[in-house]
């Protein structure tokens, strides 16, 4: 389920949101601006946010009024089947009231609230109190095949029908449901398709194992970037399992998911068909698929893994060229959070300078799935409460590679792991980092990893943004570090940017080691540019104690900067604008024409 939303009107529902946050890892704290701080998302226009949140399918709590979250979202309210939970908890964690939702588990949701704030939950749902379940809303590992007659159904039994069972299911059999095996309505729980009528009511268990293998894996040239597969790819090895669904007579909704070893994980098969199927994949590794292929005297990887996801029995098995498929039948519902592991993946992600502001959305949406945050301890405080409920892996600033081969180590036991660093994760960061590690070390058991780099805002361009347009023409970037280069070659890249008239970022000017080395570059800058050049030093970007300043190049000194400066010094047309306030604007024109000013 998507992750919820806590909404906050005022400060002084912070420590309740806090309590709720602790049972619901990966909430989002949204807070109106002005009267809320240290929040995931401030904002200004409560209605269009709420709104906003609604119509994606994002469960609300609001610390506020029932009245306030009523009258918002009241003219939204249209399919009860796609309504999200939507709860108000009052300011003092008093009262927990669902108030929408009821279809997409808004009661547990309340329940596991009103739990942790020690309260009783305001659940009003007649069937919910009087069974103790809701037949529209099954556990997990079950899907009603015919939800339009769940609610006829419930009412019937609540003035008085009793109901046969057909199947088995605990959370059925030990409900309060009027059971009684000559009722003339059934509630069958079957992997076959049915016929669903008024009169009985059709629930599929997730029991169904599709086992997959694949080898050789597709041609490179079926391929796009990194294993992805060409749109319509996999339509083959789909229609294989449709069909053998259909003559095994299993319903698509009964398939738990796809099951397959670590060594196919990034065989782009595996994906197409758990698309077409809309279930989640699970992998085992080579030792595990090994001890099942031997309990059952086979070398069939398909079975193994249809098996070891079911530990039941199989039903069917088929193959095309270069794919073999099993199908096997648990005798519980297979509960995907503990059979197998996810793909691993690996997302290198760039958090901005900052605060949230400059933080992309795609960044933010996977810090709220990661599982692993792996970082500088620094950076890893930049991601606020995105962090919660996530395992973190701080480390030291200077310990790159060996961070890089611990995350891919992670995202090879099928964690989701984010390598976080600040700015963009490609500017002098962690992502050429982890690149180095795989390709020097290339362990087997990385190549089903999923690797993604998500960009961020770097500093130059923070910094940029601040005092105007300095980066308005050509420009390149330098690190002053001379701990992974040696200093003759900053020397020789200052000069050769010098002359050919970049402005030019650098990044690492000082450190507390460092000194000499930003004294030394203003001596060959001022080789090849006037004195009177334009410089910006700009400190804690997007941070407290946030400062951007102007200089020339003449007075750049080491002692203007450190470790958080970024220093942009302009090109021989950089130019400034002074306003009547007495700020300052620096740009660069885009064009060059000699002599000429805009
Ligand atoms: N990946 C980062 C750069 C990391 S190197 C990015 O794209 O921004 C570290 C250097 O980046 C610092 O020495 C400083 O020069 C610059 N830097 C990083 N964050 C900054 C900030 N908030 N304000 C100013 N400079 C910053």
């Amino acid at each position: 389920m998507t992750p919820a939303v806590i909404v906050l009107l005022g400060a002084n529902s912070i420590p309740v949101a806090k309590k709720i946050i602790s049972v619901l890892p990966g909430a989002q704290l949204y807070g109106l601006a002005g009267r809320t701080s240290d929040v995931d998302v401030s904002f200004t226009e409560f209605g269009t946010t709420l709104r906003e949140l609604f119509a994606n399918g994002t469960p609300i709590i609001g610390i506020c009024a029932t009245g306030i979250l009523i009258r918002t979202l009241a003219p939204l309210l249209a399919n009860k089947r796609q309504e999200p939970p939507v709860i108000a908890v009052a300011e003092d964690g008093s009262a927990v009231v669902p108030l929408l939702g009821g279809l997409n588990g808004v009661n547990n949701l309340a329940r596991q609230i009103a739990s942790v704030l020690d309260v009783k939950p305001a659940i009003t749902t007649t069937g919910d109190i009087r069974f103790g379940i809701a037949l529209e809303d099954p556990p997990a590992g079950y899907r009603l095949a015919n939800p339009e007659y769940a609610k006829s159904f419930m009412s019937d039994l609540l003035a008085g029908h009793s109901v046969r069972l057909e199947g088995d299911a605990a959370w059925l059999r030990n409900s309060s449901l009027p059971i009684d095996q000559d009722a003339e309505r059934v509630i069958q729980i079957t992997e076959k398709p049915v016929v669903s009528t008024s009169a009985r009511l059709v629930y599929h268990p997730a029991t169904v194992a599709i086992g997959v293998s694949c080898t050789p894996p597709p041609p490179a040239s079926r391929l796009w970037r990194g294993g992805v597969a060409k749109p319509g790819w996999g339509s083959e090895e789909i229609a294989l399992v449709e069909q053998m669904l259909a003559d095994a007579e299993l319903a698509p909704v009964s398939v738990a998911g796809v099951f397959a070893s670590t060594l196919d994980a990034a065989n782009p098969a595996l994906q197409a068909i758990a698309d077409a199927l809309n279930v989640p994949i699970r992998f085992f590794t080579t030792d595990e698929i090994a001890a099942v292929m031997s309990q059952n005297n086979t070398a069939d990887v398909a079975m193994a893994a249809a098996l070891a996801a079911s530990s039941g029995r199989l039903v069917m098995q088929r193959q095309l060229s270069g794919f073999n498929c099993a199908m096997a039948i648990a005798p519980l519902p297979i509960d995907i959070n503990t059979t197998g592991k996810p793909r691993g993946r690996l997302a290198i992600i760039g958090t901005g300078p900052g605060g949230g502001d400059w933080m992309s959305p795609q960044v933010k949406e996977i810090l709220r799935n990661a599982t692993d945050l792996v970082g500088y301890s620094t950076y890893l405080g930049l991601v606020g409460s995105l962090g919660n409920g996530k395992r973190w892996h701080e480390s030291d600033n200077r310990e790159e590679l060996a961070r890089g081969q611990m995350a891919l180590d992670l995202a090879a036991e099928g964690r989701f792991v984010a390598v976080v660093s600040s700015g963009d994760p490609g500017i002098y960061a962690m992502a050429a980092a982890v690149f180095e590690v795989l390709e020097r070390e290339a362990k087997p058991e990385w190549q089903g990893i999923e690797i993604q780099v998500a960009p961020g805002i770097s500093a130059m361009q923070a910094a940029a943004a601040k005092i105007g347009a300095p980066l308005g023409h050509d420009f390149c970037a330098i690190s002053l570090s001379d701990i992974l280069k040696p200093w003759s070659i900053i020397e020789q890249r200052i000069t050769a940017a010098a002359q050919a008239d970049f402005v030019i970022a650098f990044y690492n000017p000082v450190s507390k080691q460092r000194i000499w080395q930003l004294a030394e570059t203003r001596n060959i800058l001022l080789r090849y540019r006037h004195p009177d050049t334009t410089v910006v030093l700009a400190r804690n970007l997007g941070r407290d104690g946030e400062s951007v300043e102007v200089y020339t190049l003449e007075d750049l000194a080491p002692e203007l900067a450190d470790m958080r400066t970024v220093i942009l010094v302009g090109s021989s047309k950089t130019r400034m604008i002074q306003r009547c306030d007495g700020s300052v604007w620096v740009y660069t024109p885009r064009r060059y024409d000699e002599g000429k000013t805009p």
